[in-house]
Order: structure tokens, then sequence, then C-alpha cells
């Protein structure tokens, strides 16, 4: 994951090692070539020039420090920077005081949601939660049997359509679902929604209609990892037609560059909460900011 990039930053930090004292020259040729590094990683112009413009900053009027020869020190300052871009804390779920919690799951077709709905599902049972899926996409013939399997695989049932019964209307089956749960106590309800193949203002709507029947306390919106920065560009259409409060990445493990992860958190200013790393119910787990860092240094 992210090899070229955790390899182009590894070398230049490793240039700097030896030197006694840092010239600003010494800083700014090493802040072009992490600037390079980033660029070709595919990561938003916006986020490498505040990127670069922080570590100049700081690495010119590097704090002294005992500890830490100057090398360490740009190493420090890039690891904190780079934890920065990528969220700071790990950020938690928010769940409501009164279950149950109701989660909304967003994004485009293909970008791994129903996949991501029973990672999620069997990640909340293993910590003690009893969640429900519903199935709100009632576009793709296949969506709501590929639910079901998922939901199976997860061990956590499906709310779903009756055929017949009201189908056709995914906002109507998600209040129903909010039903349900309270009924059979599920104490959190995920709700998977459609995806285009583009953002259309006819998938921004249904969504926008199913967040206001349910009033959920995530919206999340899920992002392919392997699209790079021209994910943020979807994310910013989300952000703006239905809104979202945190972000999952999807198949990071067929990411080599790292462009979307690196970028949506300062294009859109919601959180990452979660990353999916492959295509079984266990590659997936809370994304950790610190920890990501740590494997691009290296
Ligand atoms: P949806 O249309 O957004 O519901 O997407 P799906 O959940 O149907 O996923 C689309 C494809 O991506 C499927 O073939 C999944 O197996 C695959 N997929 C989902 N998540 C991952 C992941 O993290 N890594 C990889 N390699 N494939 C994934």
């Amino acid at each position: 994951m992210f090899d070229t990039l955790s390899d182009r930053l590894t070398s230049v930090l490793k240039n700097l090692r030896g030197k006694g004292r840092l010239s600003d020259a010494d800083i700014d040729a090493t802040c072009r070539e992490i600037r390079i590094a980033l660029l070709e990683a595919d990561v938003a112009l916006p986020v490498v020039r505040a990127f670069i413009a922080q570590i100049k900053e700081r690495a010119k009027g590097a704090e002294v420090s005992q500890a830490l020869n100057p090398a360490q020190q740009v190493v420090k300052i890039v690891d904190e920077e780079l934890v920065g871009i990528l969220g700071g804390e790990t950020r938690r779920l928010n769940l409501a005081k009164n279950p149950p919690s109701v989660i909304l799951l967003a994004g485009l077709q293909g970008a791994g949601k129903t996949t991501l709905a029973g990672k999620l599902a069997k990640w909340l049972r293993g910590q003690g939660h009893t969640p429900l899926l519903v199935a709100c996409d009632l576009q793709r013939p296949n969506a709501v049997t590929q639910l079901q399997v998922v939901g199976e695989r997860a061990g956590v049932p499906v709310f779903a359509p009756e055929p017949g019964n009201g189908v056709g209307d995914p906002v109507e089956v998600a209040r129903q679902s909010i039903a349900e749960a309270e009924r059979s106590q599920y104490d959190i309800v995920l709700v998977d929604t459609a995806g285009r193949l583009g953002v259309d203002e006819e998938l921004m709507r249904q969504a926008s209609n199913i967040r206001d029947a349910v009033t959920p306390d995530e919206i999340l919106f899920v992002l392919d990892a392997m699209v790079g920065q021209d994910a943020v560009n979807t994310a910013e259409a989300f952000r703006d037609g239905v809104g979202f409060t945190g972000v999952v990445l999807t198949k990071l493990d067929g990411d080599a560059r790292g462009g979307a992860a690196l970028s949506v958190r300062h294009v859109t200013g919601q959180p990452i909460l979660f990353a999916s790393n492959g295509e079984k119910l266990e590659d997936f787990d809370v994304f950790h900011p610190d920890r990501m860092a740590s494997r691009i240094l290296g």
C-alpha cells in the first residue's frame, strides 16, 4: 500500500541524515522532493500546498531539541503533518444515546458499499452491538439479494421490502426499518442506499429523502480509494448534495498511490472512520491516522 510514496519519502528524508545543521536551502530542496512525491501519489494540489507550507514553516523555525538531530526533527514534523492531513485523532463512531442509532451509507455504485455494510455489521456485532442491515438500494436488481448474502455471512439480519409490499420506495423501507429496530431491539440500523455510476441529481435527492426520514447519527460516505484524487470531486458532490459526517475508504489493498486517502479529509473537512482492504468481511478496520502515517514513513 502506497509503496512508491513511502519509498520516496523515506529516501528524501534519509538524505538529510548526518547533516549537523539544516540550511534553508536544504529544507527547500527537501520540500521540493516531498512535493513531487505527493503529486505523483495523486494527492490533490491544495492538500500538497498546505502540507508543504506547514513543513517549511515548522522546519525552518524548528524547535531546538536536545533529543533529536536536525534530520530526525524533520522526520518528526513530516510524520505529525501526515497524521494531521489524515485526520489527527482516531474518530470513533457517533452513536445515539437512545438506540437505535442510524448509520446511512452513501456513495457511488461499485465503491464497495454493500460489502462494507456487511463488514461494518460484523464488526459492530463483535463490539457487542445488535445491528440490523437495511436494503434501501432498490435500483440495482441484485442489490437486495447481495445484501442478504452479505448479511448472512456477517450473521446479521437484513430488513428488506416484502415483494409486492411497497417495493420501490426506499424512503418507506428506511422508515419501516426504524420501527422494526425499535420493536425487535436492534441497537444500530445500517442503511445501504442506492449508488449510481456517476453523481446525479436523482441519486442525491433519494439519499437526502432517506436522510430526512431517518435522521442518521452518522452518514458515511463510502469511497473507492483506487479512484485517486478524482474521488475528491465525488466526495465534494456528496458533501454538497447530501452531506456526510465521515468517510470510509475501500479497496486500499488495490491503491498503490494514496491520493484519495491523503486528500479526502482536507478537501471535505470530514474524518476517515474506517478502512477496507480486501473483499473478505474481515478485511476491515478502524482507521487510525497515526498508524497510517507510520506505515507511510516506513
Ligand atoms: P456497491 O455497488 O457500492 O454496493 O459495491 P459492492 O459492495 O458491490 O463492491 C463492488 C466490488 O468491489 C465487489 O466486487 C467487491 O467484492 C469489491 N470490493 C469491495 N470492497 C473491497 C475492498 O476493500 N478491496 C477489494 N479489493 N475489493 C473490494
